[in-house]
């Protein structure tokens, strides 16, 4: 055998891309010189699950598959359901003339978010508020693991935008306002991909290994920061502000080897991001030496144009002459859907052309000289770079023994460890001198209020089980309800009313009362407020139970809300963000079995009419600052077992 495999190498004149012993840089060479302009295009290629098959990925040579959010059949779906889905796919890559195995996306942005049963963390800006990157790190290598047990090998996470303006509907998934934040979370990158030294390009066969998947950092570049918080806006601001408030977490995730980086709907100063040669080419990639793939944003390069589509062979063209590598087209108004986890005849598939269109575009281009070799032999590299320091080519199949990971009870302790530190401690006491927290859990009755008590779906927000997030008992966890009821002692009585009415409370005897209260799940454009105002129902429950009793009111909210008004009626208040799956974690702070320990990562406005308003600025004048949060000890004897 060795001799044959050194026959075989000489008459190759070089290493053979299969053979993993090769230093990466020559077996990237060798694949490339043996494919055909149709291979490296559909290497650029990602197409969605829903119109995926193995005969498609076979026919076009495909490179990537994008899982899109929700629905079915990811939802409910089993995590060998999954991975039968992903290996089916992977046999369709693996029977073309290469074998190039696909790499496969989804977006796991707090923990395997689409997977039933996964271990739903914190939002990044609860992440934010623990001021702990190495918590950051672990829940990435959590992530990566159940992500990976269902036999997907990427996420198009972390998302590092600087949220400048909470009326912004992605505004959670930052997290913070302040850019040195931003940087330190990066963390998350190791925590997904393993530890990628400087020299990541350069003779790593296998830096993933099993139990990590590539990230994405995004949305490249200033995505946090457009005009009155509009998603897929314009950011306006000059060099050096891009520079110094939306660049430095860039800067710090190519350190750490991120694998690959999604370009931004959002335009800087009128320009697409998605055309931004000289941010994407010049900076990016050789200014910042960049290595791994570029890619678009999901259909971003139909929103180059308005209305979209418009001028499809001109953002085809400007896209990739800008730099962007693999293109995400997964447009589906005319997709039926395919059902692989049930079984559906794969035949019967309808399918749509987008990328088609994107593969007949790009090829016109190519031979029209409007898109140079060089430029797609770049793009081409870089994707074939990061699926051979994968291991994908050695592993392409997804790995039964991971399944255990989903949902596991280790990574459960370790969401539950990040909501308790994600929890910002407003105010305590109306008299600062007579603290009402921590609870007593010897209470006689305790009032437990409001929509945010006893709901997962809304603990979870949005990216949860479906794109837009869903209220209900979506996916496993602990509600707060039932943190409260299990931290309290055998004999304390805890009623729950999620919509009491004044005189009933005044009336019941409670010794005091937990009101839950906040934002209905929400994603992306959709979650674009004018207002921020959380809905009547929850400022009433606000104001009827703390006019009768002590109240504490927790505020489930992926931003700062309008409370100013509300703030002196009520004894505590305290930030829970968008906990996850493991909301207990509130109650195991409230009843002091841990101190509180959060500061805010974004400053809490008084009045929407003063955003945007960022620390630093000079009409600086919020309700609770940057970096607030009041700490708590620990009540007696509590704590130190459970951590
Ligand atoms: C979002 C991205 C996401 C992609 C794929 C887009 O709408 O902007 O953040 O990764 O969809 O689901």
């Amino acid at each position: 055998l060795p001799l044959l495999l050194f026959c075989f190498l000489f008459a190759t004149g070089d290493a053979d891309y299969r053979d993993p012993r090769q230093p990466l840089d020559a077996r990237v060479r060798d694949l490339m010189s043996r494919m055909t302009l149709d291979e490296k295009i559909g290497q650029m290629t990602q197409i969605a699950k829903e119109v995926a098959s193995p005969q498609i990925i076979k026919k076009h040579h495909i490179g990537s598959i994008l899982i899109t959010p929700g629905g079915e059949p990811a939802i409910h779906a089993s995590a060998e359901a999954w991975m039968d889905m992903a290996d089916s796919f992977q046999e369709g890559s693996l029977s073309t003339r290469l074998g190039i195995p696909l790499i496969i996306g989804v977006d796991a942005l707090h923990g395997h978010n689409n997977a039933y049963n996964a271990t739903i963390f914190p939002h990044n800006v609860g992440l934010g508020a623990t001021r702990d990157p190495q918590l950051v790190q672990r829940i990435g290598a959590a992530t990566a693991l159940e992500v990976r047990a269902t036999g997907i090998t990427y996420t198009f996470a972390p998302c590092i935008a600087v949220c400048r303006d909470p009326r912004w509907g992605r505004c959670y998934e930052s997290y913070s306002e302040d850019p040195k934040i931003v940087q330190e979370m990066t963390e998350i990158i190791p925590g997904l991909q393993g530890y990628l030294p400087a020299e990541y390009q350069k003779n790593f066969p296998y830096v993933n290994g099993s139990g990590k998947v590539a990230a994405c950092a995004k949305h490249f570049v200033g995505d946090g920061g457009t005009t009155d918080g509009i998603d897929e806006y314009n950011t306006v601001i000059d060099w050096d502000g891009l520079k110094s408030i939306h660049m430095p977490a860039y800067v710090d995730s190519i350190r750490k080897g991120v694998a690959t980086i999604m370009i931004s709907y959002s335009s800087w100063n009128g320009k697409k991001m998605h055309t931004n040669y000289d941010l994407i080419t010049g900076y990016l990639k050789n200014e910042l030496k960049f290595n791994g793939f570029v890619i678009s944003d999901s259909e971003g390069l139909d929103r180059i144009t308005t209305p979209p589509r418009a001028n499809y062979t001109y953002s085809v063209e400007a896209a990739i002459n800008a730099g962007i590598d693999m293109v995400g087209e997964c447009e589906n108004l005319i997709i039926v859907s395919q059902d692989f986890m049930h079984g559906a005849d794969l035949l019967q598939v309808m399918v749509p052309y987008t990328y088609i269109e994107f593969i007949n575009e790009l090829t016109s281009l190519v031979t029209k000289g409007a898109v140079s070799m060089s430029r797609i032999d770049d793009a081409v590299e870089r994707i074939l770079r990061v699926k051979l320091i994968m291991g994908l080519f050695e592993q392409p199949l997804s790995d039964r023994k991971m399944v255990k990971h989903l949902g596991s009870q280790e990574h459960r302790r370790i969401a539950r460890e990040a909501v308790r530190k994600s929890l910002v401690l407003l105010k305590n006491g109306k008299d600062a001198s007579k603290p009402l927290l921590p609870l007593p859990k010897s209470a006689r009755r305790v009032l437990v209020a409001g929509s945010h008590a006893n709901d997962i779906g809304r603990q979870c927000g949005g990216w949860t089980m479906d794109w837009q997030g869903q209220s209900g008992n979506i996916t496993a966890g602990t509600s707060i309800l039932s943190g409260v009821r299990d931290v309290v002692d055998q004999e304390t009585e805890v009623v729950y009313i999620e919509n009491p009415e004044k005189a009933i409370v005044a009336s019941s005897n409670f010794s005091f009362a937990i009101v839950v209260v906040g934002e209905e799940p929400y994603t992306e454009y959709e979650g674009d407020s004018k207002d921020l105002r959380l809905s009547e129902a929850c400022y009433s429950a606000i104001s009827d139970v703390c006019g009768a009793v002590e109240c504490v009111v927790v505020v489930v909210s992926g931003r700062p809300i309008v409370m100013e008004p509300f703030v002196d009626e009520m004894d505590a208040l305290v930030a829970a963000w968008l906990p996850g799956s493991e909301g207990g974690g509130v109650a195991d702070v409230l009843f002091g079995d841990y101190g509180f320990s959060g500061k805010l990562p974004r400053t809490w406005f008084r009045r929407v009419e003063q955003l945007p308003m960022n620390e630093g600025d000079a009409h600086y004048d919020p309700l609770f600052g940057f970096g607030f949060g009041l700490t708590t000890m620990p009540s007696h004897g509590a704590g130190v077992a459970a951590e």
